[in-house]
């Protein structure tokens, strides 16, 4: 593989990870993938069944937190590129249990970029020769933004103000890779992300539960009044904007990425119990809607989020192929092979 780039993509086995993993090696045939995942809970290799033969990819299960293996696998492999998309995602569970997230959302982050910057780099501004075109790829979210009005939209200048220990942890890594671009000059970007979904979703984030629940008969949870506005991105349309950004973005830049699909979380759930209904009716003739349960909020619940993709739309030439209403059929479509 001496002809080819090595990226090290982090938390490949996870949801976005997994459907990135899948883009980009169908896409590319010049770059060689060591793929590192801790497999949490959240990561499994069934995600990646077709992956793992693939001949530029190759998996390690490991801790982003263990700078020894990171050392390793920089010199082993003559890493050229991170993508790195490995963390602790879920909300309620930063809420449960906030360390893991600070241990692999900041702590993780702090060491790839430590290691990446001490192989890549002679001195601050300085690459060695032959590392100049290596790059950090940080993915992260629309969450360290806070939360909207009614009106107004996340642009890239939108100051900070995380809301939940999940997006606390990821609005201080976003902070020490820019930190590491203005100290050390290390050639990051970063992609600020609205709510993804898809096929291979952990069971636990809204859309899959939905599902879920329907088609076992179970309540369908929505938190509060189902008025949270969170704007909706197919996790296709994701993989192409990190795509872009990695190929094509600036040095030091953030770019939103977001799909202008604003839905409230009571739309969601009557959307995916009308798509169930067709497809897979409930033996009583009514609609899964019924099953629709109002729950107690979750505490520091963020009202709405809503991108504005402009930067990334002009600049790199952006375009979400799916709508929410498309992109879901295809996701509900898959959820019910899973579920059966
Ligand atoms: P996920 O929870 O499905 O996957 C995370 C993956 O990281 C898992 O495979 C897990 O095993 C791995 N991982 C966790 N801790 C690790 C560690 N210490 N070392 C190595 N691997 C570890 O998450 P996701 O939804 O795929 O999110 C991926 C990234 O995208 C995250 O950084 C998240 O903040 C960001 N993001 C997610 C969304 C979304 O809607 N899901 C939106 C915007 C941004």
């Amino acid at each position: 593989n001496k002809a080819k780039k090595t990226i090290l993509v982090t938390g490949g086995a996870g949801f976005i990870g997994s459907n990135f993993l899948s883009y980009f090696l169908d896409k590319y045939n010049n770059y060689y993938i060591i793929n590192v995942d801790k497999l949490t809970y959240a990561g499994t290799l069934d995600n990646i069944t077709e992956e793992l033969n693939h001949k530029n990819h190759r998996f390690v299960k490991g801790d982003i937190c263990n700078r020894e293996l990171i050392e390793h696998l920089f010199a082993e492999h003559n890493i050229q590129a991170i993508i790195h998309f490995a963390a602790e995602s879920h909300v309620d569970n930063s809420i449960e249990g906030p360390e893991v997230f600070i241990r692999t959302n900041i702590n993780g982050t702090f060491t790839l970029l430590d290691v990446a910057k001490t192989h890549w780099m002679q001195g601050p501004h300085s690459y060695r020769k032959g590392y100049e075109n290596c790059r950090f790829l940080h993915v992260s979210t629309d969450e360290v933004y806070g939360s909207l009005g009614d009106t107004g939209l996340f642009t890239e200048k939108t100051p900070y103000a995380p809301n939940s220990p999940y997006s606390a942890s990821k609005a201080a890594s976003d902070m020490l890779v820019r930190s590491y671009y203005h100290t050390y000059g290390l050639n990051t970007v970063i992609t600020n992300c609205s709510n993804n979904y898809g096929l291979k979703q952990h069971d636990e984030k809204l859309i899959p539960t939905i599902i879920r629940n329907a088609i076992q008969g179970k309540a369908i949870p929505i938190y509060g009044d189902g008025k949270n506005v969170r704007d909706w991105l197919y996790v296709k349309d994701h993989c192409l904007g990190i795509d872009l950004a990695f190929h094509q973005g600036k040095a030091g830049e953030t770019y939103n990425i977001g799909g202008r699909n604003e839905r409230e979380n009571i739309y969601i759930a009557k959307k995916i119990c009308t798509i169930l209904d067709k497809h897979r009716p409930r033996a009583d003739g009514q609609s899964y809607q019924n099953q629709i349960t109002y729950v107690t909020d979750r505490p520091g619940h963020d009202r709405r989020y809503a991108i504005d993709a402009t930067k990334i739309e002009r600049e790199l030439n952006w375009l979400a192929s799916e709508n929410f209403e498309s992109g879901i059929e295809k996701t509900v479509q898959w959820y019910l092979e899973k579920y059966q």
